[in-house]
């Protein structure tokens, strides 16, 4: 059988070392007889497994001792609902920046929550018309006399392939939507007050989300809420206030000792970025595909093109899913296609579909 590579934007991607392993350990997990799903959170040996986990996040994005680390359920979008929950009541208001769907979808549920009054919006893509190019520009706030809670924005924009890559500077604290860019390459944590990720993409199965939490922030005034998103509470019990997906926590942990044994964040950085400038160049070399992102903004990890001859899509699609390249269709949203390539895509996985890419391309040239 040929090799099959996935640029799925997910769910979920793990290295197939990962999950070699967890098959190996699928029913007698630590010496134990029976499957980590079946021991209970509360035992030594799953403790063990969380500050394990815990240790490793920290070593490898090197958190602050100032921050917490949570494991929650409910990915994404329940974190969307957290954030505001937690830091938006008494009247707050928060500054959302909107740079595509999920930074568009995440200011959406806070208006949702606490009406618009509570939310400001700042759209921060520009849209040259000729020839179509989407970059960022993020204002200066300094000018800006608003009281915020906190300013929101998502760093890579897992639909439309767009990433900021700059460090933000904001009079208020910032809190990040990392889902689709998380430990893909070093960042300064201590310039963010909340960090969170749906697990799916660089960390682990879907359903698991990861906050990481300045202290401070654990003191803002709270909207009644279910106090499984409450971060006070979830600090207090160690992410074990109803039971955990441990599964999920069990996958994370052994994604983070992958990272470790490879090199951590500044290796997998390398990798990422060879990954995509591979992809990027095979591009702008070709007269069939084109990428409309500014190249300061194109997406490390969610590289999106289209054909030139649009005609040609779904001969594309299929010719490649033939050569065990798979699931490189676009987002319903936007069309086109897109490829995913997250931590565990190796670099060859990457190889193969440019060789394949031009190869397409000339064959259906005349
Ligand atoms: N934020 C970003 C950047 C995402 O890519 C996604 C999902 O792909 C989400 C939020 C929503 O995550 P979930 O589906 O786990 O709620």
């Amino acid at each position: 059988m040929t090799d099959v590579y996935n640029f799925c934007a997910g769910p979920a991607m793990l290295p197939a070392q990962v999950m070699k392993k967890a098959q190996k350990e699928l029913l007698n997990w630590d010496g134990l007889g029976t499957s980590v799903m079946e021991v209970s959170h509360r035992s030594s040996e799953f403790k063990k497994l969380a500050k394990q986990a815990d240790q490793d996040l920290r070593e490898l994005m090197s958190i602050p001792d100032n921050y917490h680390v949570l494991f929650m359920h409910g990915g994404g979008r329940a974190q969307f609902a957290a954030v505001v929950n937690n830091f938006l009541g008494s009247n707050g208001k928060a500054l959302y920046l909107t740079s595509g769907q999920w930074s568009q979808a995440a200011a959406e549920e806070a208006i949702r929550l606490v009406g618009p009054k509570g939310v400001d919006t700042i759209d921060v893509t520009k849209n040259e018309v000729e020839p179509v190019v989407k970059s960022i520009s993020i204002p200066d706030f300094n000018n800006m006399n608003d009281e915020y809670r906190y300013l929101h924005f998502c760093p890579n924009e897992t639909v439309d392939g767009i990433e900021i890559f700059d460090d933000i500077s904001s009079p208020w604290p910032i809190v990040a939507d990392m889902s689709s860019n998380i430990l893909s390459r070093q960042i300064d944590v201590s310039r963010y007050a909340v960090i969170y990720a749906g697990a799916q993409k660089n960390i682990g199965p879907s359903g698991l989300s990861i906050v990481i939490i300045r202290n401070d922030m654990l003191k803002l005034p709270k909207l009644p809420q279910a106090s499984i998103f409450n971060y006070q509470m979830q600090v207090e019990s160690g992410s074990m206030y109803n039971t955990p997906p441990t599964f999920a926590w069990y996958l994370a942990a052994e994604v983070f000792k992958w990272l470790k044994q490879n090199g951590g964040v500044a290796q997998i950085e390398e990798n990422n970025y060879k990954k995509a400038e591979l992809l990027y160049d095979c591009i702008d070399n070709s007269n069939l595909y084109v990428n409309d992102v500014a190249i300061e903004n194109r997406s490390w990890m969610n590289v999106t093109f289209k054909l030139t001859k649009g005609t040609l899509e779904t001969e594309f699609i299929e010719q490649a899913k033939n050569k065990g390249l798979v699931a490189l269709k676009g987002h319903r949203l936007v069309g086109g296609m897109r490829a995913s390539i997250y931590n565990a895509m190796p670099v060859k996985g990457v190889q193969a579909l440019t060789k394949f890419m031009v190869e397409f391309e000339e064959s259906n040239t005349n």
